[in-house]
């Protein structure tokens, strides 16, 4: 190697680097230790008796004590609004009563009781009274491609209840193309389409598994009423020939408290990091969000959520130690474990609202959700939102521990708490151990964990914040959105309506570029009060209106911006 340069011996020496990685920076605690106690704070997490930290459940207190215990362990300063906690509420709406009604031809009159296992209303659907006529449309499938049309026949159903079987004459058939177009979803969705007052849906066949019914739901997704009458109902096509149904939805709104826990380390720094990670899951599944089809007449069961999130919140736990022992000490350290993030990120929403620091001196958000399921066989795990800083790029391929792989995605929206605070300009990554069979099932317990790949999801990030530790506040940007979610209305404004709110009108939480609601320039945070001329005094007024206008028209939408009283022109 004599003929190199002095100067070209270094280049090779910084090309070595570069291949090579940089590896972990020695950590304030041993592997073993990590691995104890991430074991031993998962467990608990994950154990049937937290009975799978339901936000506003008592297994959420005991999993926020629990966090505020190891906080003030480690001398972590409290940083919430009553000590380490922050309390915020949730709306939800409940089904409190429900009548149905069949009257047939010559006037004799049935009425079905609320059966949850048997008759019940379906919760997402509008709530309200709705007495028409009655037009049965077989299955109810609209699927072009497949050339089925089970309104091709019937006049009109505008105006009308439509009665439709549930599912599709080829449910025994696991692989039938005819599943994707009859989810009760896809074929209400299709009714509200074709113009109906409200949908009925009836099962005759025993094998076809019928819905759960769901007292308490977000908030009305459809339209009009639906409702579901079992096969024990023993009512058929026939029982609806010339009749006329009643079905009348009441609900009430029910307040639930969630709870973030924020701990901090003040290194008197000007600027500060945020690491977190939700503590909250699924419980019960009295909420919904659970991908496990239970059995007709199976309990409930318990949904522990060990990797989504006791890993999460149980590596917060060991990169707060290590960040309280460690020798980086140019930033401040923000810890946060968020409650309510499987009810639509509420916690870590709640808190950028609500920050109790300045956000403008936020770094970075590093956030963990599901870090627990490594594949040893992959050896992989992901990154997101590499592309909400120029910085990452350049140094996240430096790091490298073992022989882990990473997947990065440039994306800074997801479906977890990050996305609360690229929402504000503010750089974020995401670590993910990858999906699997068990997610948001009863069987994602602890004994599954890979805890040596926890241990290097945290070594990674614990080197990556070290490396930062002493540069400069990171730029933000903006990264290209896929925006998902879908409606059954003709006309959409494109907002993201904020749920916590629950004084008068429709907040707005976020819009999408290129929407109506963008195009007219309305903001986050901005009340609707008018839509055309229909007041708009909350979420079921919002969605009424918008099942009365029609796409492409020009109008009006009142709003209300820090107070004041503003009309923006919209074109729908
Ligand atoms: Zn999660």
């Amino acid at each position: 190697m004599k003929f190199f340069t002095s100067k070209s011996l270094l280049s090779v020496l910084f090309l070595t680097v570069g291949i090579l990685g940089v590896n972990a920076q020695t950590l304030p605690k041993t592997d073993a230790d990590i691995m104890q106690s991430l074991e031993h704070n998962l467990s608990y997490l994950a154990d049937d008796h937290l009975e799978g930290r339901l936000i506003g459940s008592r297994g959420e207190k005991l999993a926020y004590e629990f966090i505020v215990e190891n906080f003030q362990s480690l001398n972590i300063l409290a940083k919430g609004e009553q000590g380490y906690i922050q309390t915020f509420n949730l709306k939800k709406i409940a089904c409190r009563n429900a009548v149905f009604v069949l009257e047939n031809k010559s006037g004799e009159k049935r009425y079905e009781k609320i059966i949850p296992s048997m008759n019940f209303p379906i919760a997402n659907g509008m709530p309200g009274k709705v007495e028409d006529k009655c037009v049965w449309v077989g299955y109810g499938i609209q699927a072009p491609e497949l050339g089925i049309n089970d309104y091709a026949t019937i006049k009109s159903v505008k105006g009308k209840i439509v009665v439709m079987r549930l599912g599709h004459p080829d449910f025994e058939n696991p692989h039938s193309k005819l599943g994707a177009y009859a989810t009760l979803d896809a074929k209400v969705d299709t009714a509200i389409h074709m113009g109906a007052s409200g949908v009925i849906l009836i099962n005759t066949h025993e094998g076809i598994l019928e819905p759960d019914f769901k007292p308490i739901v977000k908030a009305p997704f459809k339209s009009v009423p639906v409702y579901f009458l079992g096969r024990q109902s023993g009512l058929d096509s026939i029982n609806f020939v010339g009749a006329k149904a009643t079905i009348q939805v009441d609900t009430s709104t029910i307040q639930l408290e969630g709870h973030n826990v924020i701990g901090y380390i003040n290194n008197k720094a000007a600027n500060t990091v945020v690491v977190g990670a939700h503590y909250d899951h699924l419980g019960y599944n009295e909420l919904g969000g659970s991908t496990y089809r239970k059995q007709q007449n199976e309990k409930p069961q318990i949904h522990n959520g060990a990797d989504d999130n006791a890993s999460g919140t149980a590596a917060l736990l060991e990169i707060a130690e290590l960040f309280q022992k460690s020798p980086y000490r140019n930033h401040n350290y923000l810890f946060i474990a968020f409650s309510g993030e499987e009810e639509g990120l509420l916690g870590s929403h709640y808190f950028v609202d609500h920050p109790t620091i300045n956000l403008k001196q936020v770094d970075y958000m590093i956030n963990m959700d599901m870090v627990g399921r490594i594949d040893t066989v992959k050896n992989s795990f992901s990154i997101s939102g590499t592309g909400t800083s120029p910085r990452w790029d350049s140094i996240l391929p430096s790091i490298q521990i073992d022989q882990l792989k990473v997947k990065y995605d440039a994306s800074g929206t997801g479906a977890s708490d990050h996305t609360s605070f690229y929402n504000l300009g503010i750089p974020v990554l995401h670590f993910f151990s990858g999906n699997h069979y068990d997610y948001h099932k009863p069987s994602d317990d602890w004994e599954l964990i890979n805890f040596k790949g926890s241990l290097q999801i945290i070594k990674y990030i614990y080197t990556l914040v070290g490396k930062l530790d002493k540069q400069p506040k990171l730029s933000f940007t903006k990264t290209k959105e896929t925006t998902t979610g879908k409606s059954d209305f003709k006309v959409t404004l494109g907002i993201m309506p904020d749920y916590l709110y629950d004084g008068k009108g429709l907040k707005v939480d976020g819009t999408t570029d290129g929407k109506p609601a963008a195009v007219a320039g309305l903001k986050r945070s901005d009340i609707i009060i008018q839509l055309d001329k229909y007041t708009i005094g909350g979420m079921e007024d919002y969605m009424q209106t918008l099942g009365k206008l029609e796409k492409g028209m020009k109008t009006t939408v009142k709003i209300l911006r820090e107070g004041k009283e503003l009309v923006l022109d919209i074109t729908l």
